[in-house]
């Protein structure tokens, strides 16, 4: 039976999206299939960081999204007095991917980017109202039924990849089970349109009221973001209610400056699947891994998760890896994904006390941390890749590789493409001069001839030019880059 596509991608949110432009990009041939018409409308995701910006600008979409982000240089977690407890400071600072650290949108304004730069690309198709159900696995590949306003159809695919969000159908069939990282609140989300800037707040802020725990950040622009803690006794249906939020926005003081957009009542959970991989089928994004929106690294998660599953099914696919190659996915990002979601539930644990006492107990706490100097300034580094398609044991190894900047404002990824690279210190004077200060500075500070950065921008190791193609064609099976003239 011949292939209908290489990867059949089932969701066409963000990660399901950028995945398949990533794809396409390497060649690959991608149909992503989702069962709804549109993009998805309600409140979601109002953040986006440098990394995820970086892998917006390899899917062609960050310039876009740039034009209508704004940003915030302070992150506050206020007690109900107005007392500062915590804040992250100068998250507008162009971050290690190159782009600022904290950049605040509107979802499906990201969406959308993402759509149109998918449909740039020949080698890949996106079909909405096509609905995947049940799929069977054979040696060479996977055949899935899918529900279309035509009718069924039967789609012959190598891989299949299961980005279909937190109620995951793919997860589901697999039978694959979620590790519960035992969170779970229900809030109120309020988006409104601006017509008086003026009125609103230019900090992110979370509010650690116990009588109403409450979020208000920026969105892009046009837009704020209001998130109200759901008490107990109360029911969505009361807290959705337009003269209730109505009432839970009065403390604002911006009626007459906004009118409310859209508003939603979500359970905010913390939860990881257990296998992200089943033969050859991958789960991505909320269908691997749901973290509470405190930290905003939910969407950004799934697109690492696609920079890390693209060039591996395209080495596959394309290059003749084998599919061993896939098996270094999860043990890549799950520690990502435990550090992100720790940091997560902590933020949300400051927020959503309730009691009286909880919030006098962690406001002394939050006093005296102050005081010894010992509160984090911003959010932590994640963990490096410790095991996986690596060179572990080499300086850096793992470790994520900034991306630099030339003083004409050229970007490195720009210059250089999406595919692997091995900067030695010779290429300082030639292809990548432009940037020589910033890559010949990271090559001085981990004592390094060359560095093997992989296509995702995460080293894969340092040593001498001849050690790490030995070694990248050892772990991963393909072709090893030359050395940059
Ligand atoms: C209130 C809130 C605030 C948030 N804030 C942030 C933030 O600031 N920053 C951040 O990074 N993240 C944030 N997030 C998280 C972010 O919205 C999600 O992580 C992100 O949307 C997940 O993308 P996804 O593509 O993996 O899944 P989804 O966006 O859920 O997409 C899955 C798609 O699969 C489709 N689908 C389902 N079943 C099938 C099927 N059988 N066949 C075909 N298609 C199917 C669905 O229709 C859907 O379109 C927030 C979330 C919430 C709720």
């Amino acid at each position: 039976m011949s292939f209908d596509c290489d990867v059949l991608i089932a969701g066409g949110g963000p990660t399901g999206v950028t995945l398949a432009v990533l794809l396409a990009k390497r060649g690959v041939k991608v149909i992503v299939a989702e069962k709804e018409g549109a993009i998805y409308p309600l409140p979601r995701a109002a953040h986006i960081d440098h990394e995820g910006m970086r892998i917006l600008q390899e899917a062609g979409a960050a310039d876009t999204v740039m034009a209508t982000c704004r940003r915030a240089s302070r992150y506050e977690f206020r007690n109900a007095r107005g007392e500062v407890l915590l804040c992250f400071e100068g998250s507008d600072r162009i971050g290690p991917g190159g782009w600022p650290g904290a950049n605040m949108i509107h979802q499906p304004s990201v969406e959308q980017a993402l759509r149109t730069s998918l449909a740039a690309c020949p080698q890949a198709a996106l079909h909405g109202n096509w609905e995947l159900g049940a799929f069977t696995e054979d040696a060479e590949g996977v055949t899935a039924e899918i529900a279309t306003p035509a009718g069924p159809r039967t789609i012959r695919t190598r891989w299949l990849i299961g980005a279909d969000g937190a109620r995951s159908p793919v997860r589901k069939a697999l039978g694959i089970v979620f590790d519960d990282l035992d969170f779970e609140e229900p809030w109120l989300v309020v988006d409104v349109l601006v017509d008086d800037p003026s009125r609103l707040p230019t900090t992110n802020l979370q509010i650690c009221d116990p009588k109403r725990p409450t979020t208000c950040v920026l969105m892009g622009e046009g837009r704020h973001r209001w998130e109200f803690m759901i008490l107990p006794g109360e029911t969505p249906g009361q807290v959705s209610d337009d003269a209730f939020i109505a009432r839970l926005m009065k403390p604002w003081n911006v009626e007459g400056a906004v009118r409310l957009e859209r508003k939603a009542v979500y359970t905010f959970r913390a939860r990881i699947a257990r296998e992200w991989r089943k033969g050859r089928v991958c789960l991505a994004g909320d269908a691997a891994h749901q973290t509470p929106p405190f930290a905003g690294q939910g969407m950004c998660s799934g697109l690492r998760d696609a920079a890390n599953l693209a060039w591996k099914l395209a080495a596959v696919i394309r290059d003749g890896a084998p599919e061993s190659l896939l098996d270094s996915y999860q043990p890549e990002r799950e520690p990502n994904l435990r550090a992100t979601i720790a940091m997560a539930i902590m933020m949300g644990e400051m927020v959503c006390t309730t009691s009286r006492w909880g919030a006098f107990v962690r406001d002394t706490r939050m006093r005296i941390g102050r005081a010894l100097g010992k509160l984090p300034s911003g959010p932590p580094d994640y963990p490096p890749i410790s095991a996986g398609a690596i060179l572990a044991g080499s300086a850096g190894a793992g470790s994520y590789f900034p991306q630099a900047i030339a003083e004409t404002g050229t970007k490195l990824d720009d210059a250089v493409g999406d595919k692997a690279l091995l900067i030695t210190r010779r290429a300082l004077a030639g292809r990548v001069a432009p940037f020589a200060r910033e890559l010949g500075g990271w090559l001085d500070q981990h004592g390094a001839e060359a560095v093997l950065v992989r296509p995702d921008r995460f080293v894969f190791g340092t040593g001498t030019p001849e050690t790490l193609r030995t070694a990248w064609l050892a772990a991963t099976g393909i072709e090893p880059p030359s050395p940059l003239a």
